[in-house]
């Protein structure tokens, strides 16, 4: 625990015990139930379900609401959900799509100044204190990571550079010049910042004052974070959320970098098979749902976020009780069918990350010549090599790993460091380009 201040930003919430969280949640339910009866949208879907709000009588009851999707977002694009007067809204933010059309989500100054207490909340738990100086990475305008990092990293009283996407040189010299201690990055930015460094000469654990990275909005594995801390000289904690549920801020990990915190007085969260929609044995994989408790735009009532993970057993020695999620798996729309067994792209950047020659780039190319599926994984190097027995005796190393772990044997490609494209954004990992035979 850290010395010298409270463990925990807020208290009133931060230390409730399980049946304290659970009581509150139960009336902030209530609360949200009433408040969603003021959208037709809402009003339209109980009546269907033939169910009032009255019926929810403990947590449990829950699972009698019907579940919200990203497709009633969009079928009810832009303000159908909308359970106050437009004149109350003063925020809009729209997805970045990467799965399809976007959707919007809108915001009352309460619900944007709880947003900011929240990740304001998930940065103290980093240890991060006033005096730090945290650059923000991640793009501005839409997407949430931008004013969402700035008002939270703001409220907890750091000193927010807004230094935006992309310009890698500028936001070194940003770091350089403002002895920033802090960055917020997402993990395939993270690498990019350290070879850029390593281009200009600057070894960030000598030339900078760098400690503390905030690392999410994709999937990582436990094997990149490791990677990218070493290069860095920093601790890098995993941070969860997404534009439905405001943006940053919904799950985050403490010091002790196991599993992400999510607030549980602010969400109810539920892991449900994704097929049968019923709740999983406690402690196992399942798409996380999500209930707002807390917002009064935009509730959403069990709302299915496609991402996989589990809710870790156990305590936190941190003494918070609000429970932990696992490192996400991916969303289930990520997940590759090939030969019929189910692959998710973090099981391969798992195995890839272990070699050290390897750099952090790769690509999943899908294929289906002659009705057979097929998988390319090309992955750069971190260093020229012209050994080609080293060359060919690391290719079968990892295509044997590879096929340990995913049960499908992969053609694997060593490529030059760079050959790679990067987008600005979020990395694009698989290209399925396998052709519908019929
Ligand atoms: P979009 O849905 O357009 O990508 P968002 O910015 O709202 O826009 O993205 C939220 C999604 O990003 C989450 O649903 C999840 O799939 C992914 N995500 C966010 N944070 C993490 C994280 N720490 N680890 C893994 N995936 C994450
Ligand atoms: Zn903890």
């Amino acid at each position: 625990m850290e010395t010298g201040s409270s463990p925990f930003l807020h208290p009133q919430y931060e230390a409730l015990s399980r049946p304290e969280i659970e009581a509150l949640q139960l009336e902030r339910l209530h609360d949200t139930l009433l408040q969603c009866m003021k959208s037709p949208f809402y009003r339209k879907r109980f009546a269907e379900s033939g169910i009032s709000p009255q019926d929810i009588r403990t947590l449990d009851d829950i699972v009698k609401i019907p579940f919200t999707t990203k497709q009633d977002l969009r079928d009810h694009y832009p303000f159908g959900l909308c359970t106050v007067g437009l004149d109350r809204v003063v925020r809009l933010h729209s997805s970045s799509g990467t799965t399809g059309k976007p959707t919007v989500i809108l915001h009352t100054r309460k619900d944007l100044d709880q947003w900011a207490d929240a990740v304001a909340r998930c940065l103290y738990m980093t240890g991060l204190r006033p005096g730090d100086i945290f650059q923000n990475t991640s793009g501005y305008g839409m997407f949430t990571g931008g004013l969402g990092f700035q008002y939270g990293a703001e409220r907890l009283g750091l000193l927010t550079v807004p230094a935006a996407a992309g310009n890698t040189r500028r936001q070194i010299k940003f770091i350089m010049d403002f002895g920033t201690t802090a960055i917020h990055a997402i993990p395939s930015y993270a690498g990019r910042l350290y070879e850029v460094m390593e281009e200009m000469g600057i070894d960030p654990r000598r030339d900078t004052r760098l400690k503390t990275l905030v690392i999410g909005a994709e999937p990582h594995s436990e094997e990149q974070r490791r990677r990218i801390e070493q290069m860095l000289g920093v601790k890098a904690y995993n941070s969860f959320g997404m534009s439905e549920m405001c943006g940053p801020g919904v799950a985050f990990e403490c010091r002790e970098q196991n599993g992400m915190h999510i607030w549980e007085d602010y969400y109810i969260v539920e892991i449900v098979d994704p097929v049968t929609l019923e709740p999983v044995p406690e402690g196992e994989v399942g798409e996380l749902v999500l209930t707002t408790i807390n917002r009064e735009a935009m509730p959403l009532l069990r709302y299915r976020t496609r991402d996989l993970t589990r809710i870790l057993p156990g305590e936190c020695p941190c003494g918070r009780h609000h429970r932990r999620l696992d490192r996400m798996k991916g969303r289930s729309d990520d997940m590759m069918i090939l030969k019929g067994v189910n692959i998710f792209p973090i099981q391969i950047e798992t195995v890839l990350m272990q070699f050290p020659e390897l750099g952090n780039e790769y690509l999943i190319t899908l294929t289906n010549e002659d009705a057979n599926d097929m998988m390319t994984v090309e992955v750069e190097l971190k260093e020229f090599h012209d050994d080609y027995q080293r060359l060919q005796s690391l290719t079968r190393e990892i295509t044997r790993q590879l096929k340990d772990e995913i049960l499908v044997t992969p053609q694997v490609r060593l490529v030059p460091k760079g050959s790679i494209p990067v987008t600005d954004g979020k990395a694009v990992r698989v290209k399925d380009l396998r052709k519908t035979l019929i």
